[in-house]
């Protein structure tokens, strides 16, 4: 790893909290490490990042992230490898991502280098906070908000780009049953779902409850015109495997959250010579591969829980459950593949892997 060429100043705590934690039995986004990144856009820079004691913020009350939404964040997962380094998947992409999310929200956008190196150095400071249990992380918070302090509407011209870090058991428990959801939508063509900004998840959040209602983990949302064609899982990608083909809602469109993890088990399954179909994908098909059973294996695809099962699909009151969990051939590959490369266990022959230096 490059030397950090950014200057960052780090005022460390002198009261840490790492012996308050219950390393066994940590739920997910409860549990913050000693540190956050902060890092001002003010008269047309960005000012010089500062690691913090994590603490609270203190805000105007007009500050136009709350009232009108400017705001975005990124997910990724800090890991320690079997030699002891300390390795992040991927972050070049989250860094991209973020870009590509400022700038459809009209952000002052941060530079990808900045980015990566502000992951890093939160990670390195707070390396202690990575769990040590097998199938548990760190995850990473990056997030930026608009902080002018004024109520009329337009791009703000001040903004609060800032990291925390969580160490992080599993995400579910167990294998997830869905619903395909034909009234509400999560994005439509023109809109925002391509950026991962708080308003989707907020708007998200009615339907998912009718959901859960109803007895569903999670909505399977499908596109705001018809409802014919499928898109995402909750807040992952969904994936299928049908007549041994792994199928998934290409990302063109951009009602399409453009995943890392999604885009990870294709380029996995094109390197071990499977046929992949990045295309619309009807809820008919779904349906009818369900029924004839053709679908052997369906699962959402995403950082915060890598590749999580489904076992049931709703739809119009009817249910279709898939096949056991264990039987499934190319989810489990996968999913040990994934684990194995963050491990350090086999090759990272695609340099997915960043060591941090500590
Ligand atoms: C973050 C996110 C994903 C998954 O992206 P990863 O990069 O794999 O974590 C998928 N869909 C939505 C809506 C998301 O917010």
């Amino acid at each position: 790893m490059a030397e950090s060429v950014i200057d960052i100043q780090v005022k460390k705590t002198t009261s840490s909290k790492l012996n308050q934690v219950d390393w066994e039995n940590l739920p997910f986004g409860r549990v913050f490490s000693d540190h956050m990144l902060v890092m001002d856009y003010k008269d047309g820079k960005w000012h010089t990042p500062e690691v913090l004691p994590f603490g609270d913020l203190q805000l105007h009350p007009a500050t136009s992230a709350i009232h009108y939404g400017q705001s975005i964040f990124e997910g990724l997962k800090a890991y320690r490898n079997e030699n002891g380094e300390v390795v992040i998947f991927r972050p070049d992409m989250n860094a991209k991502r973020f870009r590509a999310s400022c700038q459809r929200m009209c952000m002052a956008d941060v530079p990808e280098e900045l980015f990566l190196q502000c992951v890093q150095k939160i990670v390195a400071i707070d390396k202690e906070w990575i769990p040590k249990k097998k199938g548990y992380s760190l995850y990473i918070r990056p997030f930026l908000f608009a902080t002018d302090d004024y109520i009329g509407i337009k791009p703000s011209d001040s903004y609060k780009f800032m990291i925390f870090t969580c160490p992080v058991g599993a995400y579910y428990s167990e294998p997830l049953s869905v619903k395909i959801e034909e009234k509400f939508t999560r994005a439509v063509e023109g809109g925002v779902g391509r950026a991962k900004t708080a308003g989707n998840y907020a708007a998200s959040l009615y339907p998912a409850k009718l959901g859960k209602e109803e007895g569903f983990h999670q909505l399977v949302w499908t596109d705001a015109k018809e409802h014919k064609y499928i898109e995402e899982s909750g807040t992952m990608n969904i994936m299928f495997v049908i007549d041994g083909k792994l199928i998934t809602p290409s990302e063109t469109s951009d009602t399409i959250l453009p995943g890392i993890t999604k885009r990870s088990v294709v380029e996995l399954a094109q390197s071990w010579g499977m046929t992949v179909e990045e295309r619309k994908v009807t809820v008919e098909e779904i349906i009818d591969s369900a029924k004839s059973g053709k679908l052997s294996e369906a699962f959402g695809a995403g950082t915060a829980a890598t590749i999580a099962p489904i076992n049931s699909i709703g739809f119009r009151g009817e249910m279709y459950n898939l096949p056991s969990v264990e039987t499934r051939e190319f989810s489990n590959k996968v999913h040990a593949h994934l684990d194995a490369i963050k491990a350090g266990t086999v090759e990272d022959e695609f340099n997915w892997i960043t060591k941090v230096s500590l």
